[in-house]
Formats: structure tokens, C-alpha cells, sequence
């Protein structure tokens, strides 16, 4: 009785399916009213001459208009999109309204029913039967409004007919009955087939839903794919050059990632894949658009000024640059990001991904962990990086290298006691080019090794011509110590060119040291054994633990410049006449690098340093000028206790 109850009140009717029955209703209901009119009319008329006037004109007069105007208002009611809100409200106004209806026309119809002669009367019986079944059947959707129209016509209708006696119209209203309960029962089974239509769209709506949502995903991070973030950002792109509106594009390419991956394995990878996508959403919040275009590269979009997404994408690269804790394990990655601004000069998305790209490259070669933006500076900065890169790969390195010589002289008595070597790119495109810049790029473009070896070759032949007594150290670069195969051919090229290899010292920065320890133990080892010495390079600049002096076979050490440059204040000459000590009580020799002024000198003659190196004494020579200058000062080899 209670469900029953709560069926007619029409109170727990799924969303969906009320939507559905509201837009069955809305195209039905205006026939409804057309049936009800019709039908009243030619009742009115086929009483006109017995009925008052009240009955026959006045009455349906009301009920007609009424009528018309609800099929009108129907009619012309735009068919709107409604809520299921919206549309329960209506089936409950409809239900109402239906039964309102129902019994006015019943009402006026059983109050002709005393003025009507006999024929009529079977007019009016014919009447309340069609009127009632055609409601019904306009009805279908909403089978309560219909339940109710038959219980209101059908109950005083059938009471009067049984009231008022007469076999023929008290049989005609029980056969009327009769086909009502067929009918409802009818349309309660359509309706139970609609309902089940309506659940199986829903179904296949969701169903759909979900197979776009995974099409348009990335399984691991849950971000959009690649295919859906270009579609969707090119509507944003279109819409933001329409409206003249900020959109900056970003691509991100996460730092040591594949080592992770090699280091840890694919497995717990992928999960940090997924970490990284929640931190991305943390940092670059709601506003972006994110993707996995794949691998470790990561694209988003947002509609804001440029200054909001540089500290956003800063941000999340330095969110990204905190440890992951993996359960026991602890990974620590880095990000690099690339950002593009929108300008009237992109025609497309893809012309804006390729500049945030372009930016990122620039980030992850010389800003690593950074964010930066595109600029027609950058681009410039970064087509000179392009000419120089083409420069050096194309290079031949015979002809466009050459090598300097910078004298090392003894502090006591201004003795060459040697020189280091350095070299020189005269490129045939570009002029000269200095070796801070072409040194870092040919290791990025993993050039070094070759460059390394011609370089070793020209300063082993120059040695070989130069008088015995002069010592020429060589600078080698961290990606020779890591390469097996380069270490073997320096070796090989120092024994083949019949040069007393303990005329050379082979200068390695800490880092290359540090690189691969074991590696360069051994390297240092090999160079050894062919009689070559080890300078420790740069010291100063890098983390400079001392403990290297002890592990490895280190001969001679090069103080760097900066270290010089800062003993200006209390705590680095502090640090820097300990080290000089520690040096000479380890019977390592000093050479302290980039000595411009006398002042620096005699600082340095007071601590103890033997030998200084910079522009002070002279700069990087040519060949022919250092020989001139060792002939004009015959000086002696780098000691080694
Ligand atoms: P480095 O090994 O520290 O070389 C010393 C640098 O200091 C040289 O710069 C030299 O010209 C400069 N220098 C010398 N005296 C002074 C001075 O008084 N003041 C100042 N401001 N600078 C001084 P250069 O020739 O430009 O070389 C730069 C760096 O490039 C070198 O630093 C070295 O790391 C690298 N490099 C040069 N030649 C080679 C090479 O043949 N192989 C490798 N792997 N690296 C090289
Ligand atoms: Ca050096
Ligand atoms: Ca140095």
C-alpha cells in the first residue's frame, strides 16, 4: 500500500527515466488536450437543442478554452533540456492536472447525462469511452496520471449508470470498465518495457562513457593521453585565439629517469610515473590541462599569464626534484620544463609544442631541473648553440684544432717549470671559439673522446720535438676516464709516440674522478704504470675532499682560480694555506692556477705554493712562442717527491 502509494506520488523515479517520460510527454500531451476538445464539441453540439445553454455552450466553452490553451502552451513550450529535478516536477504537475481534468470533463459530461435523450445518452456514453481511452493512451508515459483519469471517470460514471438503472448503458459502462483495466494493465507492461529500454541506454551511455574515458587515458598516471590532450588543447588554442586570451603550453621530460629505470626496475618505475603525475596535479593545480604524451614526458596546458605559469612549472619542477619514498626505497629524480607563450604568430598547437620543446631542450642542456620559457632570445641563443653544434660535428679536427701552451713557472725563481696544454678551435664557419664553450659540447654530443685523442696527439708530437727537461700536462675530460676503450688509446697513443711519458701530466678534475671511482682508479693506474703523472685539476671548485689526496694517485695538484680569486677574505685564504700545507707535508707539488696579480703572488709565496700558472707571468702561448720563451729560460720538470 505504501509503495503504492509512493508510485502515485511519483516520489522515487529515477533520473534518467524521468527525463525520458518528460520528453515521451512532451510530444504526447498536446493530443491529449486536441482528443479532449474534439470530442466535448460535438458532445456540446449533439445536445445543444436539449441541454441549457450554461451546459451546451457556456461550460465546454471554459473547458475547450482551457483545453486549447494547455495544448498551446505545450505546443509552444521549447523543447529545453530539463533535469531530473525539473522533470519530476513536471510528471507530478502533469498527474495533478490530469486528474483536475479528468473530473471537470466527467462532471459536465454525467450533468448532460439528465438533460439527454436516449440516443444522446448513447453519445455521451461513446463519448467518455473514447475520451477516456484516448487519454490513456497519451498517457502511456506516465501511468499514473492514466490510473488516476480512468479511477476519476470510472468511478462516478459507473455509480450513476448503476443508480440510474437500465440494462444497455449499465452493460456499456461495465464493457468500458472492463477494456479501462485491459488498457492500464496494457500499458503498464509497455511501460515496464520502456523503463528497461531506458536502463539499457543508460548502461550503454556509461558503458560508453568509460571506454571514451579510457581511450582518451593513460592507464598508469590516470592523466590524458597524448591523442586526447592534442585534441583538447587545439579547442582550447582555437578558442583562445579567437577570444585574444593568454594560453601558455608546457612540456616536461623528467631528469635521470632512465637510470631510475635501470636502477630500480620497470615495476616500481611505473609507480613513480604515477607519483610524479600526482605531484605535477599538486603543484600545477586545477587550472592545467595535464598529459603523458609518453615515456617520461609529460605536456600541459593553461589559460594564464605567463608569470603565474613560470612559478607554477618552477614549482612543480621542484616538487619533482624531492625524494620519493617507494616503500624502503628512496628515489631521487629531477625535472626540466619548456614553456611556451600563445602569440598571433602560432597557427597551431604543434607550433607552440614545438617551442616549449625547443625551450626545454635549452633547459635540460644548460639549466637542468629548471623551468624556462621560449623567447626570440632563446631562440637566437639557441641557433648559435645549433651552428656551433653543426660546426663541431662536421669539424675536421686536424686542421681546425690547434694547440696552447701556458708556461708554469717555479714561485721562487721564476723557472718554466712546464706548461699545461690547451686547446683551440679556429673553426673555418665560426673564428675562434673558446674551450669552455666547445669542451662541454662535444662531451654532451659525445664527441670528446675523438676531440681528446687528436688533441693528445698534436701535444705528444710538440713535446716530442721540444728539449727533454720540459714537463706539459694535457687536460683530460671525465668522458675519457668512463670510457675503457678511450683510456686504452691514450695509452696506446702516448707509448706509440716514443715520448718519456714522464714528461707528461694528465690533468682530471674531481668530478671525472668521481664519476665512476672505480674506473678511474684504475685509468689513473694504467697512466701511471706508463710513467705519466696525475695532477688533481680545478681543485677548489668541486666538493674538494681531501680524502681523494690519500685514496688516489695523485701527483700534483692545480689550486683553481676561484680559490685564488676568493682568498681575499679571511676564510678562504684560511682554507687555501691549509690545503697548500697539506699538500706539502703529503710532498705534493701546488701549482695555483690563474694568477693575475702580485699581490696573489707574494700571498701565495707566503704560504708555501711552488708554482703558479696565469696571465700574471704569461698567458696560453702558441707552440712557437712557448719554445722561444723555454729557450730564452730553460726551466726543469714539475718536481714529484
Ligand atoms: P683549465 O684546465 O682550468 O685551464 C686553465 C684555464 O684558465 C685556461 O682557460 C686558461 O687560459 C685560463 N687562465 C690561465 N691563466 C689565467 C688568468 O690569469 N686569468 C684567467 N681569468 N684565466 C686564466 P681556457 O684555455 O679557456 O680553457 C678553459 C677550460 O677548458 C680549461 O680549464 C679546461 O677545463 C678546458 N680545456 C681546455 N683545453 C682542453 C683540452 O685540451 N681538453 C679538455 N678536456 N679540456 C680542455
Ligand atoms: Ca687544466
Ligand atoms: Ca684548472
Amino acid at each position: 500500500m505504501l509503495r503504492f502509494a509512493d508510485w502515485l506520488k511519483i516520489s522515487s523515479v529515477p533520473d534518467k527515466l524521468a527525463i525520458a517520460q518528460h520528453d515521451e510527454l512532451q510530444r504526447q500531451i498536446p493530443m491529449l488536450y486536441a482528443v479532449l476538445s474534439v470530442n466535448a464539441v460535438a458532445v456540446a453540439i449533439t445536445h445543444f437543442h436539449v441541454a441549457p445553454l450554461y451546459m451546451t455552450l457556456w461550460i465546454p466553452l471554459v473547458l475547450v478554452t482551457m483545453s486549447t490553451l494547455r495544448a498551446i502552451a505545450w505546443k509552444l513550450r521549447p523543447r529545453m533540456e530539463v533535469n531530473a529535478a525539473g522533470a519530476i516536477r513536471m510528471l507530478r504537475r502533469t498527474t495533478m492536472l490530469a486528474a483536475f481534468i479528468a473530473f471537470a470533463y466527467i462532471s459536465w459530461s454525467l450533468g448532460l447525462y439528465g438533460f439527454a435523450q436516449d440516443e444522446q445518452r448513447a453519445h455521451v456514453a461513446l463519448f467518455i469511452a473514447t475520451t477516456v481511452i484516448g487519454c490513456i493512451a497519451c498517457l502511456t508515459y506516465l501511468p499514473q496520471a492514466a490510473f488516476l483519469v480512468t479511477v476519476i471517470v470510472m468511478v462516478p460514471y459507473l455509480s450513476y449508470q448503476l443508480s440510474m438503472g437500465g440494462p444497455i448503458y449499465t452493460a456499456i459502462a461495465f464493457n468500458i470498465l472492463l477494456v479501462l483495466i485491459m488498457l492500464i494493465r496494457v500499458l503498464l507492461n509497455n511501460f515496464l518495457g520502456f523503463q528497461k529500454l531506458v536502463e539499457a541506454r543508460v548502461e550503454g551511455e556509461r558503458l560508453h562513457e568509460e571506454v571514451t574515458h579510457l581511450a582518451n587515458t593513460d592507464t598508469l598516471t590516470g592523466l590524458p593521453n597524448r591523442r586526447y590532450f592534442f585534441s583538447k588543447s587545439t579547442a582550447m588554442m582555437e578558442r583562445c585565439t579567437r577570444d585574444g586570451t593568454a594560453l601558455v603550453f608546457g612540456t616536461i621530460d623528467l631528469d635521470r629517469f632512465k637510470a631510475a629505470n635501470d636502477t630500480f626496475g620497470h615495476a616500481l618505475c611505473d609507480t613513480l610515473l604515477a607519483e610524479v603525475a600526482e605531484r605535477l596535479r599538486d603543484a600545477l593545480g586545477k587550472e592545467a590541462m595535464i598529459a603523458r604524451l609518453g615515456g617520461d614526458e609529460f605536456a600541459f596546458v593553461m589559460e594564464t599569464d605567463l608569470r603565474r605559469a613560470e612559478q607554477l612549472a618552477q614549482a612543480a619542477c621542484r616538487r619533482i626534484a624531492q625524494p620519493f619514498h617507494m616503500g624502503e626505497t628512496k628515489i631521487t629524480i629531477g625535472a626540466s620544463c619548456g614553456l611556451a607563450m600563445r602569440s598571433d604568430e602560432h597557427t597551431n598547437i604543434v607550433s607552440l609544442y614545438d617551442q616549449a620543446d625547443y625551450a626545454l631542450y635549452y633547459a635540460k642542456n644548460h639549466q637542468r631541473g629548471s623551468s624556462i620559457t621560449y623567447s626570440a632570445k632563446l631562440d637566437q641563443t639557441m641557433r648559435q648553440q645549433r651552428r656551433l653544434e653543426t660546426a663541431l660535428q662536421n669539424a675536421d679536427y686536424e686542421a681546425e684544432f690547434d694547440i696552447n701552451l701556458q708556461p708554469i713557472v717555479r714561485l721562487s725563481d721564476f723557472h718554466i717549470v712546464g706548461g699545461e696544454t690547451l686547446a683551440r678551435w679556429n673553426s673555418p664557419t665560426l673564428g675562434a671559439v673558446a674551450p669552455a664553450v666547445f669542451i662541454p659540447l662535444a662531451e654532451r654530443l659525445g664527441l670528446i673522446n675523438r676531440l681528446s685523442l687528436v688533441l693528445l696527439g698534436k701535444m705528444l708530437r710538440t713535446l716530442g720535438q721540444m728539449p727533454r727537461s720540459v714537463v706539459l700536462g694535457f687536460n683530460l675530460s671525465a668522458y675519457d676516464l668512463a670510457s675503457e676503450e678511450t683510456v686504452a688509446a691514450i695509452a696506446d697513443c702516448i707509448r706509440e709516440s716514443g715520448v718519456d711519458a714522464s714528461r707528461l701530466v694528465l690533468e682530471l678534475t674531481e668530478t671525472a674522478m668521481l664519476r665512476d671511482l672505480e674506473l678511474a682508479h684504475r685509468a689513473m693506474e694504467e697512466f701511471h704504470a706508463l710513467g705519466a703523472r696525475i695532477a688533481l685539476d680545478d681543485f677548489g671548485t668541486g666538493q674538494s675532499s681531501l680524502s681523494y689526496l690519500h685514496k688516489l694517485p695523485i701527483d700534483v695538484v692545480k689550486l683553481d682560480r676561484s680559490f685564488i680569486v676568493e682568498s681575499r677574505m679571511t676564510r678562504s685564504r684560511d682554507l687555501l694555506q691549509a690545503v697548500i700545507t697539506l699538500c706539502r707535508t703529503m710532498g705534493l707539488p701546488c701549482v695555483a692556477e690563474g694568477v693575475e696579480e702580485t699581490e696573489q703572488l707574494d700571498m701565495l709565496r707566503a704560504m708555501g705554493c711552488e708554482n703558479i700558472q696565469g696571465n700574471l707571468f704569461s698567458a696560453p702561448l702558441t707552440v712557437a712562442q712557448f719554445e722561444d720563451m723555454v729557450k730564452e729560460a730553460p726551466g726543469r720538470s714539475v718536481s714529484v717527491a
